[in-house]
């Protein structure tokens, strides 16, 4: 038989209408075998996460306040879900527990935490699986990096014994056993460790969205949906702000080489979007895959005369960044001139120490610093193959009369970066996707 590991988002479980709705979904199939619920999520938009609530708690009670009122809506959240899905379960014991130990400051990410455990707990009862606690499987190191080969080790050998359980997203434990979580939206991440020691033939993440589209929706009207992509191809563009997950989620089914299939759960029976290692497939219609974008970067232009000759130019310009520890995004550069793109936020508070010590390091003819630079990547494995690919994007830039301060493409030709005016983002955006989608 298959086996499928099943993420579900805190919107797919803020409720138990929602609850009901996953249950559904697992019982369709039953290779879903291994589940990772997230802590219950926003019911409206106006609405607080269980883990936001909980986060509160903990500043809370570090600054001595009261959390009575704001423990008492958590409680009754959870309660709500047992009561309406008619589990004849208490949590309450749980719910003390947990309460007594926010009280007695046992830390941020045990507080955090929680949420999704006890959304374990109840969503375990309720489907008739195991629990497995997170902490017994997940394993983090002591500089706080995550444990993978160890955690793969113990995590595959009691899911063998476990043929159908859930395990709760988001946090794992140290070695001296306090709990840590991974960051924000984490639980992604473990349902790719589970999956990958479950060697499953298929990571289900289950969200509110169909899959990944191939522009933001907020800039590019109704844009399509993307059906498979790569994970090389995913990595660029969630690097450049497509986020439906975690960035980090990628890396142990990639290394393991298990598909993800992004689905929406309120729209069971849509495909949604197949991350797969490799494909040869593409849409000749779409000789692009997506696009995205981010504002906020800037530039860095250093002028010397003859930089060409200069042996070890651009390793002491470079060795000021590792000092200053500020990475950079791209380095375009011509004869004389060389350039250096950088997160104007990271940037920041180094700015002045940073081109003095340019300066220092290189004795430049001139440097300047310009800000309000937004990048595009434009991806797609199809481009290899397509001839002309670049001059359409410059066409389509040109045409809406943007004008392209910086161009990049990476030797692999799966990408062309683009860095434009921030003003001019959005309708870059738009004529590039209406060049490349009819
Ligand atoms: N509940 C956590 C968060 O809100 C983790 C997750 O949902 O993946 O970030």
């Amino acid at each position: 038989m298959q086996v499928k590991v099943v993420k579900f988002g805190g919107s797919s479980l803020a409720d138990a209408e929602h609850f009901r709705q996953v249950a559904s979904i697992i019982g369709a199939d039953e290779s879903r075998r291994y589940v990772v619920p997230s802590a219950p999520g926003k019911r409206f938009p106006e609405d607080t996460k269980v883990t936001d609530m909980l986060y509160t708690c903990y500043e809370m009670v570090r600054r001595g306040e009261d959390i009575t009122d704001i423990f008492g809506q958590i409680r009754a959240r959870y309660n709500s879900i047992i009561e309406e899905l008619g589990i004849d379960y208490s949590l309450e014991d749980e719910l003390t527990f947990v309460r007594g130990a926010l009280l007695h400051n046992s830390g941020r990410d045990y507080a955090a935490s929680r949420g999704e455990y006890l959304n374990g707990i109840i969503l375990a009862k309720y489907l008739g699986f195991d629990f497995i606690d997170a902490a017994n499987v997940i394993f983090f190191r002591d500089d706080g990096t995550f444990d993978a080969e160890h955690t793969n080790a113990i995590l595959g050998e009691v899911l063998r014994r476990h043929p159908r359980a859930v395990i709760p997203g988001f946090y794992g434990s140290m070695p001296n056993g306090t709990i840590k979580t991974f960051s924000r939206g984490g639980s992604d991440i473990t349902g790719s460790i589970v999956a990958r020691a479950a060697e499953a033939d298929l990571y289900e993440n289950w969200t509110d969205v169909s899959g990944f589209l191939m522009a933001d929706p907020r800039i590019v009207e109704n844009p399509l949906p993307i059906e498979t992509i790569t994970y090389r191809e995913l990595r660029e563009l969630s690097y450049m702000g497509a986020t439906v997950l975690h960035e980090d989620a990628i890396f142990p089914v990639r290394f393991a080489g298990i598909p993800i299939n992004i689905r929406n759960t309120n729209r069971p029976d849509d495909a949604g979007t197949m991350i797969v290692a490799q494909t040869d497939s593409y849409d000749p219609d779409h000789v692009i895959t997506g696009i995205a974008g981010k504002k906020g970067f800037s530039v860095i232009t250093i002028e010397k005369d003859m930089m060409n000759a200069e042996i070890g130019f651009g390793r002491r310009v470079l060795e000021v960044l590792e000092e200053e520890k500020i990475s950079f995004e791209h380095l375009p550069s011509g004869i004389d001139t060389m350039s250096i793109v950088i997160n104007t936020q990271e940037m920041e508070e180094h700015r002045d120490r940073l081109l003095a010590q340019i300066c220092k390091s290189v004795n430049p003819d001139s440097i300047s610093v310009e800000d309000g630079l937004a990048l595009i990547a434009i991806v797609g494995r199809g481009m290899v193959k397509a001839k002309g690919t670049a001059a359409r994007v410059f066409r389509a830039v040109a045409d809406a009369s943007v004008n392209i301060r910086m161009i990049d493409q990476g030797s692999c030709e799966l990408n062309i970066i683009i860095g434009v005016e921030a003003h001019d983002f959005e309708n870059a955006m738009r004529a590039i996707y209406a060049e490349f989608v009819k």
